[in-house]
């Protein structure tokens, strides 16, 4: 729950992946629907109490999970997707990160279920029980 920083020239990066040294970092700070900020003073940060702590929850989960997902490919190998809206999509900025979806593009799906091996319905049906369990309600219908 800190910022973390790549390169100079970054305000902060949510998370890194280095696939050739098996070594991932992540912060979710940034990902908090109650931290307010602007794109000028991004390290002049404010908790508002404009969100039920219900959705802070789910909506910093749901974030979450989608960092872990994409880093966790990276470390497997995946590089970011040019084919469709998928959760391995690059992003410079945060809403560019916030609209990306949460489940791979059948081209991903692919290569994870290539490199790791599952069976498609069941992680789908998995996915789903896990969406309903924490409150994730976009996700079950996506
Ligand atoms: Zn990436
Ligand atoms: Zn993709």
């Amino acid at each position: 729950m800190s910022d973390l920083y790549g390169d100079d020239p970054d305000l902060f990066v949510a998370g890194m992946a280095g696939g050739n040294l098996g070594v991932g970092i992540f912060s979710f700070y940034r990902y908090d629907p109650s931290l307010s900020f602007s794109t000028e003073d991004w390290f002049d940060v404010e908790h508002l109490d404009n969100v039920a702590p219900s959705d802070r929850k789910t909506l910093i989960l749901q974030r979450s999970c989608k960092l872990l997902v994409h880093e966790i490919n990276h470390l497997l190998g995946l590089d970011h997707c040019i084919f469709y809206d998928c959760c391995m999509n690059g992003s410079g900025h945060l809403e560019e990160d916030f609209r990306q979806p949460i489940h791979l593009c059948p081209v991903d799906l692919r290569k994870l279920q290539t490199l790791v091996g599952f069976d498609v319905l069941t992680r789908y049906q998995q996915l789903v029980e896990f969406y309903e369990k924490h409150n994730m309600e976009d996700e079950v219908d996506g």
